[in-house]
């Protein structure tokens, strides 16, 4: 198949234009390299420069490219930074995304895959979450995606496509040769490892008082190489009907539990100190996946947390400052 990918400069993105490859596919990557890296790009993937913002820019990369299926990764990704500047949620990836949405459907290009959001759920009435739980949506970004989604819902009861949104949990973990480069770096796992490399002196930890059995909040992490082989999948599952999948291990960990097994892996003291609680996070998100699984045979094949931080260690170890520093 010909598979067009945004963000596939990015990090769950290039990961599964890896995937994607290796499965014999054709792939075009459109990003602007805004967040992503030209080096994380696959060597067999044909490359556009391009920006979401401009409609000719995509155009022209539809009508180049001519793909079979989308796939939309390229967009803003940070809770917090929604909250501080929620235009650029509101406003830029719901216009990027109506803008390539409008592409598809004009260029007739029948299968979407959406990068969706476990920040659908705030505050979640029954752990794990599964698919029938409330969307009430966490912030201008899990608001945003969920426009997004709606979106789709409508494109495909008017038959104009059908889609796949697939609702990460905490993506996390690396490939022997894509791994987690953002700048800044906000995220748990890495921060960790940025300690360990002797990068940051501690790592703060947002919150002990939360209700969970030692007062951090309790995520599900899941394998960056899962994540791809459930878009994988999802690419030929929706011929059949349009779906939303929730995606994680269904196990949850604790930031103690990660430290801890950080320290393990890595052999590094890992010092912490413990500060308020970091605003919008809620005390705990577990996936259940048992429609992904059910219906696409996803199984995720590094579903330990020691896996998980292992793989991003030895990314980390390799790439001391990413990907082009
Ligand atoms: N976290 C933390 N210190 C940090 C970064 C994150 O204690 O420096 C916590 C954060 O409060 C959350 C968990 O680690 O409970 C995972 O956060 P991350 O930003 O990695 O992902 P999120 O759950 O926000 O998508």
């Amino acid at each position: 198949m010909k598979v067009l990918v945004t963000g596939g400069a990015g990090y769950i993105g290039s990961v599964t234009v890896e995937q994607l490859i290796e499965a014999g596919n054709q792939v075009a990557v459109f990003d602007n390299l805004s967040q992503g890296h030209r080096a994380a790009i696959h060597e067999d993937a044909k490359f556009i420069e391009g920006d979401l913002a401009h409609r000719e820019s995509i155009d022209g990369a539809v009508t180049e490219f001519r793909p079979d299926a989308v796939m939309h990764f390229a967009a803003k990704s940070l809770v917090g930074e929604s909250m501080q500047s929620p235009f650029l949620y509101l406003g830029d990836n719901v216009r990027n995304g109506l803008n390539l949405l409008e592409s598809v459907v004009n260029h007739g290009i029948e299968r979407f895959i959406l990068s969706s959001t476990a920040n659908l759920f705030d505050n979640p009435a029954t752990i794990p979450i599964d698919e029938e739980a409330s969307i009430v949506p966490g912030s201008p970004y899990g608001e945003s995606k969920y426009i997004l989604e709606r979106m789709l819902h409508w494109l495909d009861r008017t038959g104009k496509l059908r889609f796949a949104a697939l609702r990460y949990f905490n993506a996390a973990g690396a490939t022997h040769l894509r791994g987690e480069d953002h700048a800044p770096e906000t995220h748990l796992i890495p921060l960790v490892l940025q300690v360990a490399l002797g990068q940051r002196k501690d790592i703060k930890v947002f919150g002990d008082d939360y209700e969970t059995p030692d007062g951090t909040c309790i995520r599900d992490y899941i394998h960056v190489a899962d994540l791809a082989q459930a878009h994988r999948l999802a690419l030929h599952a929706i011929d059949q009907k349009s779906q939303v999948y929730n995606l994680g291990n269904e196990l949850g960990f604790s930031v103690t539990q990660v430290l801890d097994t950080a320290r393990k892996i890595t052999g590094h003291p890992i010092p912490s100190e413990v500060v308020g609680r970091r605003p919008g996070d809620v005390a705990t998100l577990v996936a259940a996946s048992a429609k992904a699984r059910a219906d696409l045979g996803w199984k995720p094949a590094h579903p330990k947390i020691s896996q998980i931080i292992e793989s991003a260690w030895r990314w980390h170890f390799d790439h001391p400052h990413g990907y082009e520093k």
